[in-house]
């Protein structure tokens, strides 16, 4: 049986290293659904359309038609994002991108674009997909879902300890306002925006280890499975 594990939650409540050891742990793939927006909002900044820190929603949509946004599978059941053929992960993951992705990402028609994506690359096999609006909006009849919180003081930490070789000279201050504007946008857009999603479990992982974390998840997510095929 296929099955869907959504994990919900806002930036860098490690949501993301739970959804690929969970992954790992249950020998299914995991998608990582924020890259895709970040890839998107790489595509708009490298090809000119946020002028003036604007961005040109119109020009930005017509253009993505005739671009290749895609993950590819390393054969692990590890995506990576590709922009053209090109491995864009890294690029994906700095401070400009950070500032730039919950503006593009509220809007539909992009949202629209990255639910294709979602869904055609979940088709046939079982995965573990984290993001803002998964087990709300994009799954919302998935098999389990998690929303996973911390305070923003760990958020914080967690990311700027993430950043700091590659980005230099940067602060946590400046990691603390970028995280509470992209909070911010991302629970008040119009379109599927960050909420807990019915019937998951929340876990607040602030002063617990990620093992700890992982036990939980990976018991929650057999047990609904066991019952599932039994
Ligand atoms: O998870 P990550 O921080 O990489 O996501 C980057 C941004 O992408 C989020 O701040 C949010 O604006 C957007 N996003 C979203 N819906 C998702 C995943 C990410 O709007 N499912």
């Amino acid at each position: 049986m296929n099955y869907i594990v959504t994990i919900d939650g806002p930036s860098s409540s490690g949501k993301s290293t739970l959804a690929k050891r969970l992954a790992k742990e249950l020998s299914i793939s995991h998608i990582d659904s924020g890259s895709i927006y970040r890839a998107v909002t790489l595509y708009a900044i490298e090809n000119n359309f946020i002028v003036n820190q604007k961005l040109m929603l119109e020009k930005l949509v017509s253009s993505l038609s005739y671009s290749d946004i895609s993950l590819k599978e390393n054969g692990n059941g590890i995506f990576k994002m590709f922009i053209n053929d090109q491995d864009v992960e890294d690029k994906i993951r700095g401070l400009k991108v950070s500032k730039y992705v919950s503006e593009v990402a509220k809007h539909e028609e992009i949202r629209n674009y990255v639910l294709k994506i979602q869904r055609e690359i979940s088709k046939n096999k079982s995965i573990v997909m984290d993001g803002r609006d998964i087990g709300s909006f994009v799954f919302p009849d998935a098999h389990v879902k998690f929303y996973i919180d911390a305070s923003l003081k760990t958020r914080s930490e967690r990311r700027y300890n993430q950043l700091k070789d590659k980005e230099k000279g940067i602060s946590i201050l400046e990691v603390e306002n970028d995280l509470l504007i992209r909070d911010n946008t991302d629970k008040t857009r119009k379109k599927s925006p960050l909420v807990i999603p019915e019937n998951s479990l929340i876990i607040n992982n602030v002063n617990r280890t990620i093992d700890d974390v992982l036990n939980q998840m990976l018991k929650y997510t057999k047990d609904i499975i066991d019952k599932k095929v039994s």
